[in-house]
């Protein structure tokens, strides 16, 4: 059994990826959970912001519902942003079965690509009324993350083929 947690930026592909990847594994006959972390935000997280704090405390609680279904047998992918390798760590080091993925795509991409506009806000000049602050890559810190299991580069992949990679590393390991 495995608890896969994502780490990358937002606009990375994490979502886009857990989906593709629910849907092949859920063809296979393989039991599979999405924890979706904007998902989690609007209730079990509901009221954590993004100081480093309430990031700690939302991770710790994803990694809670993670491991509940690990000990139920059902795999699962976290996907969250995730930018720091201590909490990373924590629940890596909690058990074998948990495996961090990388969804890797550069910056330059990432303020292309912007899937939800939340770049161009976040790029906005301070006093701008539609500027996002304390976003992940820009002006808060993204932790890269030092031994992942495994890296998907999504800036060179395509989706399917990205989502394809991880249904391989989790059928091979599980
Ligand atoms: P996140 O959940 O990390 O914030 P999303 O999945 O919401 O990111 O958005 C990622 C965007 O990047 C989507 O528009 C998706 O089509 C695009 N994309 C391009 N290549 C890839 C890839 N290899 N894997 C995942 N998404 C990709």
């Amino acid at each position: 059994m495995l608890l896969i947690q994502f780490t990358g930026l937002s606009g990375a592909g994490k979502t886009t990826i857990a989906m593709l990847a629910k849907e092949k594994l859920l063809a296979k006959g393989i039991r599979i959970e999405v924890i979706d972390g904007d998902e989690y935000r609007k209730t079990l997280c509901k009221g954590l912001g993004f100081s480093y704090n309430d990031r700690v405390e939302n991770l710790r609680r994803l990694g809670f519902v993670g491991k509940l279904l690990l000990k139920h047998n059902v795999i699962s992918i976290i996907s969250a942003i995730n930018p720091f390798e201590s909490i990373r760590k924590e629940l890596s080091e909690s058990s074998k079965q948990v495996k961090t993925v990388w969804v890797n795509c550069n910056i330059e991409t990432l303020i292309e690509r912007d899937p939800k506009g939340h770049y161009k806000r976040a790029l906005l000049p301070n006093n701008h009324p539609d500027k996002i602050s304390n976003f992940t890559g820009i002006d808060d810190v993204y932790e890269n993350p030092i031994n992942p299991d495994l890296v998907l580069y999504t800036d060179k992949e395509t989706p399917e083929e990205s989502a394809q990679r991880l249904v391989d590393f989790i059928t091979k390991i599980r």
